[in-house]
């Protein structure tokens, strides 16, 4: 099972890429959480990254595409896996195509959860408090960045994969366990 779960930040979309590891048994793709590895290990890449990340804005589609290239060649990827935030531009959706054409592969599906932008804020002020505000992207002026990042650059994604014939929209703002089993729904389809 090929997937990519895509979504506004605080979408949900970790939570349910674990749900996903868990049911098809393949590993979960994030290239924020590699990003924040490597910003953790202060690697040339983490120095790039680290207060492009903090304002919200993207980290250069080369940089993250080379990140998904090497990793999709992993072991553990070889029977699939789900892409948690990435694609998030139409340049790095046009070279994933190129990337999973070289090796032969193609997608099962591209999951959209469709949430409203108020319900976002209120769940980020929500894991900030949490987290004692431990990630440095995790506040409400950040977050409006990030969403009118979203807004811009990914959301035309959603007609590109549509036009693909890939799309799997699911409504985010319910339960986490009611959109795990829409997910189970539309990808069972
Ligand atoms: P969330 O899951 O909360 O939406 P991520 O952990 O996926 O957030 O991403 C955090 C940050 O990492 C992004 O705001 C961006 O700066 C950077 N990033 C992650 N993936 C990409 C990507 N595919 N392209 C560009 N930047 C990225």
């Amino acid at each position: 099972m090929r997937l990519i779960i895509m979504g506004p930040p605080g979408a949900g979309k970790g939570t349910q890429a674990q749900m996903l590891i868990e049911r098809y048994g393949i590993p979960q793709l994030s290239t924020g959480d590699i990003l924040r590895a490597a910003i953790e290990a202060q690697t040339p890449m983490g120095l790039e990254a680290k207060a492009i990340m903090a304002r919200g804005d993207l980290v250069p589609d080369e940089v993250v595409c080379g990140i998904v290239s090497e990793r999709l060649d992993d072991e553990d990827a070889s029977k699939g896996f789900v892409l948690d935030g990435f694609p998030r531009t139409i340049a790095q959706a046009e070279a994933l195509d190129e990337i999973m054409q070289e090796r032969g592969i193609t997608l099962d599906g591209v999951l959209v959860l469709n949430v409203d932008a108020d319900a976002l804020i209120e769940r980020i002020k929500a894991r900030a408090e949490e987290t004692g505000g431990a990630r440095a992207d995790d506040n409400v002026e950040v977050l409006r960045n990030r969403l009118a990042v979203y807004a811009e650059q990914t959301e035309p994604l959603i007609a590109y994969y549509k036009k693909q014939g890939n799309l799997k929209s699911v409504d985010g703002m319910a339960s986490i366990e009611e959109v795990t089993r829409s997910i189970a729904e539309v990808l069972e389809k």
